[in-house]
């Protein structure tokens, strides 16, 4: 396809085609399992496997699962899971890198006996302390020159589990002097002593990132890598493998920029410790940035496919507003969530003049700009309740809901006009009294006259309570501190209501969100259980944040 524009990562894809250096396209989407997926991820995932539905090319699923201390089969599990709901098929490409240990560990001796690789005793502490700094060259190891033979026997010890945890390391031999520390003799192996969710207790030493990634890659016909910024000063590493292995192929690394949002933090690190700290209920939590979060909270992978296109692709980083996410998931749920009316904080209203024990139908459309959708009927009874936002006893200027004496519309319904204000003894209003006007049904007067209010409402004796969880942002400030975040915890991230719902509300059986018209987008949660309804607020109608 024309890509030309799109973004640069598109743009090199498409010259290596036409060039002819490659012949089709292979991207991989590599995530660690060792946490759930975030939004961040979303980016990359929509990068890789975009790029290979657009190319005619295929992208894999490839676990990078080197660092068995950290790694779970339910992150593997949920990392499918919510991939697949994202929108994108890996097919028969679901790889992991510990599938090729072996190899790995035969282009590790390959190394040893080229010249390339040694086996160090010193401890992590000396090999940091001998790594130099940006200004400073490192230090050759005092094991650097160690032979051939006693490399391989060492080596070869290592992985049969003979040394504890620590004791040596397999380091290329690089160049010490390197002005990227990346070079400076890396490690290659480490010896962990760990149960590996896959190889179990097979294996006593485990391939780094750098000695795994480009060549799983190779070994998989990746033709573009693609990663985040941060490893940009990794890709020489990166070649310097490919180039001094036997791969059967060469990938190229290119790097982006990773997603930053704001008032959210998009670490694994910093979302397991949410997790195990019980600042939320869980990583499905729907106040975290987790795809298993933004899902259970109502959010359509709908939107956020175009939130990831919106944003685009550069190669420097920035932090986009939260404010331009949930105005790409309104936008995307105002096309085709129902419509439907609950009353979050009810405030209840008598319409004097209406029969006691009647029960009126009126008809209310289910989505005003598709038709596809029909209607459905609303009862409409002698008692109802209606937002207490919507009342004031003294409404300043601006204010053209519901107050004494004034009339105003219920929506799908008929005029009302206040004629009473009831109070507790505590002096706050507890209930309205009304009278509607018969005539206005369906919300037109036929004598012309008019009102400057149309609010919703809920039939008091008809309507179905149920808890709505309100999620505000879950930090205060607009650039949390991964290193410290805990205090900047919003304590009022969660606020949970009773509402009253209209009764199809509890008959629906609806996957997504739904619009409760005037307040946002809701969607029912995993936590409902006959006679007991609860909803998540996805998103406002209007952005509040900002305030
Ligand atoms: P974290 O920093 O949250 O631990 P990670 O990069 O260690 O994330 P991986 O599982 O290694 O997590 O990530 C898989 C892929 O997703 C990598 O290619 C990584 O670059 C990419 N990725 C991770 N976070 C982001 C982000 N915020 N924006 C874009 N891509 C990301
Ligand atoms: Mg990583
Ligand atoms: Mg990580």
């Amino acid at each position: 396809p024309s890509t030309a524009g799109r973004d640069f990562i598109r743009d090199i894809v498409a010259a290596d085609l036409a060039s002819g250096r490659e012949k089709g396209v292979v991207t991989r989407f590599p995530p660690e399992p060792n946490g759930y997926l975030h939004l961040g991820h979303a980016k990359s995932i929509c990068l890789n496997f975009g790029i290979a539905e657009e190319f005619g090319g295929r992208c894999h699923l490839r676990f990078d699962d080197t660092n068995p201390t950290k790694e779970e089969q339910e992150y593997i599990d949920a990392i499918e899971r919510d991939v697949r709901w994202l929108g994108f098929e890996w097919g028969e490409h679901l790889h992991f890198a510990s599938d090729y240990f072996e190899q790995l560990y035969a282009w590790a001796q390959h190394l040893i006996r080229t010249g390339k690789a040694y086996v160090d005793d010193q401890s992590q502490e000396e090999i940091r302390l001998t790594r130099g700094t940006l200004t400073e060259p490192g230090q050759n190891s005092p094991f650097r020159e160690r032979q051939v033979d006693e490399n391989l026997d060492l080596f070869a010890r290592m992985r049969a589990g003979e040394f504890p945890n620590g004791a040596r390391v397999l380091r290329a031999k690089i160049d010490m002097t390197s002005g990227n520390i990346n070079l400076r003799d890396p490690v290659l192996y480490r010896i962990l002593h760990a149960h590996h969710p896959r190889t179990g207790s097979a294996w006593n030493i485990y391939p780094s990132y750098d000695f795994a990634h480009g060549q799983s890659d190779a070994i998989e016909h990746i033709t573009h890598s693609i990663c985040t910024l941060e490893f940009e000063d990794h890709r020489p590493l990166y070649d310097w493998c490919l180039e001094n292995l036997p791969v059967p192929s060469r990938p190229h690394q290119y790097e982006f920029a990773r997603l930053n949002v704001t008032y959210t933090l998009l670490s694994k690190r910093v979302l397991t410790e949410l997790v195990r700290g019980g600042h939320v209920s869980g990583w499905d939590d729907p106040r975290m940035p987790t795809l298993a979060g933004l899902q259970r909270r109502g959010i359509p992978a709908e939107a956020l496919r175009e939130f990831v296109k919106r944003i685009g692709v550069a190669k420097a980083n920035s932090t986009v507003d939260i404010g331009m996410f949930d105005f790409v998931v309104r936008e995307v749920l105002n096309k085709t969530a129902p419509r439907r009316m609950a009353v979050l904080n009810p405030l209840k209203v008598v319409i004097e003049n209406f029969p006691e024990g009647q029960v009126e139908k009126l008809e209310a459309i289910n989505h005003p700009d598709d038709p596809s959708q029909g209607a459905r009927q609303i009862p409409f009874g002698r008692e109802l309740y209606i937002e207490r936002d919507d009342f004031m006893e003294e409404p300043p200027k601006k204010f053209f809901r519901m107050a004494p004496g004034r009339e105003v519309r219920l929506r799908y319904g008929y005029f009302i006009t206040c004629r009473d204000v009831i109070k507790n003894a505590a002096g706050e209003v507890v209930e309205l009294r009304c009278t509607y006007d018969p005539a206005t049904k369906g919300g037109n007067a036929p004598d012309g006259r008019k009102v400057k209010a149309t609010i919703h409402w809920v039939s008091a004796t008809e309507a179905v309570p149920a808890e709505v969880r309100l999620y505000n942002l879950l930090f205060t400030t607009p650039q949390p501190d991964a290193a410290n975040f805990a205090s900047q915890i919003n304590p009022e991230s969660l606020e949970t209501v009773t509402a009253m719902l209209e009764p199809a509300l509890a008959s629906d059986n609806f996957e997504g969100a739904i619009q409760f018209e005037r307040q946002g987008y809701f969607c029912r949660d995993k936590d409902s259980a006959p006679g007991k309804l609860v909803f998540n607020r996805t998103v406002g109608l209007r952005d509040t944040w900002a305030k």
